[in-house]
């Protein structure tokens, strides 16, 4: 019973809970329910209405903007700007690109419509009554070269060809053999004539004995004009219109002119070296052209063969297949245009900026001004740099090497070097050679921000390039800056290095199996930067007086100087600004080590008050830097020594310097001149406030007397004794804390 109780307790409960449950619940979820449905209104009623629009004059002005948006903003307008910039510049290539791409199409179909002009009548008929005249003036011409006699030493018989589009008159053919065979009967030689056809000739004939071809073919014309085509920029479709035109009305009166020139066979390729026969006259350092349109020069000459290095691919070159004489040594574009640019070896533009518009080239190698065409280094060549305008000075036409372990701010020395030629009327070559092309990018760009590139070109044979034009490269760049100095013009040249140049030589030497001398470098490395280095000068009044200075930069292995390279090159250039990587990573930058630094002919051509300021300077830091390594582990030293010790400190102090900062050459010596002087009291040198403001006062406050010091000359007693009263005065304002600097 008591069972049947509880459950029927339980049963009024449950049904109790569920009755009063059901309403919470309903409560609970309609209030959800409700509010959910006033939500999706209320979003209805947002997606309907129309978007607040801001008027222009709405929109919040820069300077109202928060300086981060404003920063932010700016950051990416330059982004976009440096974008563009990019875009501009791949536009420009593609350009070049289809240019060529043009050029090339352009030529085919030029082919091609002669061809078929040369097919029709009376065209046809033309051309095979020129043939006759062009047989007599190609034997008006031929005769034995000095290779063919050499050839006819050893064997006798000389091979003479006879090639034409079209099969020759008997008549003409006899003529031909006649001639030759006379010609080697002159010197007791015998000839064998071959007679044969091919019609990619077009029309003409092309007579060859041994080496040497006399070339009357069309086909050798539209070879001649596709390298001027070449040449030249193609500016809109009216000049391609204008060429096919011009160049098909020259064909119909086509009357044949006679080429000379030599040619010769590939026997391997490899490695960018190639071996060659044929080529009977060729001549050292001489340029070659390959079936394909690639080129080398010829850098090896044996009895047998002539081995010469490729410039870039080399791919497409065949074994067996044709080289001719192009008949020059290796020769690059010259004059202003190339202000600004970045070149390669070979005078291609590789900045991207379009075709390089020259009218002249010089070739890569010439011999030095002889004795009597040099004037004495006589005018300073400024580097803005302290440490070596005070104590390791330049002239004009000076060679001074830079060198240095890696690392050490070489190149930072060179490149502040041009900066500082801003308005100096110096035009300057930077010449890299197997350095990255990440460093060239920013060293243009570094130039361009200090307005330095538009008397500045950058030769450039990159590490990526091949050993033969970083072999060429500071070749070129001195064909380069020689035209400007011939010119009557002040040129400053930076071969940037030389180690890697001798690398890249010995790579060459040893792929063309020459026998390898010390560190297995050629035995003619030394004659090959002396004669380099040699072309630097400072040429006679009589020839314009204009100059070459020269620094090249040589890498050091842990300050290694006795090393083979850096040896030779320090016994062929006028000093050497050492750079030590101890002084280096001590902060003193630029780490120039003045006691194994030197300079054999610069000293003359110093203004002179540097001269009177500095005299002393070198046995003064001489001084500081015995004692310092003496003193260092004592404690105990006296009075007469600290003070050595300090001014040495502040004079070592003062030749620190920045990049991109070159200093005027008054305000070094002024500076340099209040520190030997020990004008400075106990004013700290380091940070460079003080001599900011030095040159400030002396600019503000002391005209006369800045007037003087820009002269350059000596100073007089009375002008040395009111210098120092200025600067005293000067210090003493700062010591009061009445002019704190800059
Ligand atoms: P490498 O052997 O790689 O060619 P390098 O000797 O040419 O080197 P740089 O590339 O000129 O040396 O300089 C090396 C580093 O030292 C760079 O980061 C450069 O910014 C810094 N540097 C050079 N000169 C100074 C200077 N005067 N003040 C401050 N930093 C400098
Ligand atoms: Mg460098």
């Amino acid at each position: 019973m008591e069972i049947q109780y509880v459950i029927i307790n339980f049963l009024i409960l449950v049904a109790i809970l569920v009755i009063a449950g059901r309403k919470t619940v309903k409560r609970i979820f309609g209030t959800r329910r409700e509010r959910i449905i006033k939500e999706l209104e209320e979003a209805d009623e947002i997606n309907n209405s129309p978007l607040p629009v801001f008027s222009e004059e709405e929109i919040p002005l820069d300077d109202e903007l928060p300086s981060e948006i404003e920063l932010e903003r700016r950051a990416a307008d330059k982004k976009l700007a440096a974008l563009k910039a990019f875009q501009d510049r791949e536009l420009r290539e593609i350009h070049s690109r289809m240019t060529v791409k043009v050029k090339d199409e352009l030529m085919e179909h030029l082919s091609g419509k002669v061809k078929e002009l040369f097919l029709t009548e009376p065209y046809h008929s033309k051309i095979r009554e020129k043939e006759e005249r062009t047989v007599d003036e190609i034997l008006s011409l031929i005769k034995l070269t000095p290779g063919d006699m050499a050839y006819l030493k050893h064997h006798e018989v000389l091979y003479v060809t006879l090639m034409s589009a079209f099969p020759l008159d008997k008549k003409l053919v006899d003529k031909v053999d006649k001639a030759t065979t006379e010609l080697l009967d002159t010197v007791g030689g015998k000839t064998s004539l071959w007679v044969k056809e091919d019609p990619d000739f077009i029309g003409g004939l092309r007579l060859r004995i041994g080496d040497t071809v006399y070339d009357g073919t069309v086909s050798e014309e539209l070879y001649h004009f596709k390298r001027r085509l070449n040449r030249e920029p193609l500016t809109s479709d009216d000049a391609v219109t204008e060429i096919t035109e011009d160049f098909l009305k020259t064909a119909a009166n086509y009357a044949p002119a006679i080429n000379i020139y030599q040619l010769g066979r590939v026997l391997t390729v490899s490695d960018g070296i190639c071996w060659m026969d044929g080529l009977a006259d060729i001549m050292y350092g001489e340029v070659i052209e390959f079936e394909c349109g690639d080129r080398g020069m010829v850098l090896d000459i044996q009895p047998d063969r002539i081995g010469c290095v490729i410039f870039g691919e080399y791919e497409h070159i065949e074994s067996g297949s044709k080289v001719r004489r192009v008949g020059r040594i290796a020769s690059v574009p010259v004059g202003d245009t190339l202000l600004g640019r970045v070149i390669d070896p070979r005078g291609n533009p590789i900045d991207g900026e379009g075709h390089l518009h020259f009218t002249e080239k010089r070739p890569i190698e010439v011999s030095a001004p002889a004795i009597l065409d040099r004037a004495p280094v006589d005018t300073p060549l400024l580097t803005g740099i302290k440490a070596i305008d005070a104590l390791v000075p330049i002239g004009k036409g000076q060679r001074e090497l830079i060198i240095g372990d890696r690392q050490t701010g070489k190149t930072a020395i060179a490149i502040d070097t041009i900066i500082n030629q801003k308005g100096k009327n110096t035009i300057c070559v930077y010449v890299a050679i197997g350095q990255k092309e990440s460093l060239i990018s920013e060293i243009k760009e570094n130039l361009e921000k200090h307005d330095a590139m538009e008397y500045t070109v950058i030769v450039s044979a990159s590490a990526s390039e091949s050993a033969a034009l970083q072999y060429i490269a500071p070749f070129a760049g001195t064909a380069v800056a020689e035209h400007f100095m011939y010119e009557g013009r002040d040129v400053l040249i930076i071969y940037d290095d030389l180690s890697k140049h001798a690398v890249a030589y010995r790579e060459l030497s040893l792929l063309l199996h020459r026998p390898s001398g010390r560190e297995a470098y050629p035995g003619d490395i030394f004659y090959l930067h002396s004669r380099l280095l040699e072309r630097s000068a400072h040429l006679s009044e009589k020839l314009g007086g204009g100059s070459i200075t020269a620094l090249p930069v040589i890498e050091t292995l842990a300050g290694d100087i006795s090393a083979y390279i850096p040896t030779n090159v320090i016994s062929i250039t006028d000093g050497q600004i050492f750079l030590d990587s101890e002084l280096f990573n001590e902060g003193q930058r630029p780490a120039v080590n003045v006691g194994l630094s030197v300079s054999r002919v610069g000293g003359s051509a110093q203004y002179k008050l540097m001269k009177q300021i500095s005299g002393t300077l070198r046995t003064k830091l001489a001084q500081y830097r015995e004692l310092q390594d003496f003193t260092q582990f004592g404690t105990d030293i006296d009075d007469v020594t600290k003070k050595t010790l300090d001014s040495g400190a502040r004079l070592t102090a003062t030749l620190r310097q920045g990049r991109y900062q070159p200093l005027d050459s008054w305000k070094q010596s002024l500076i340099l001149f209040a520190v030997s002087e020990n004008l400075t009291g106990s004013l700290s040198l380091d940070d460079g406030i003080y001599e900011k403001g030095l040159f400030t006062f002396f600019e503000n406050e002391q005209k006369e007397l800045t007037d003087i010091l820009k002269t350059g000359n000596k100073m007089s007693a009375e002008t040395a004794e009111k210098v120092k009263a200025a600067i005293t005065e000067y210090t003493e304002r700062c010591c009061d804390g009445n002019f704190t600097g800059a």
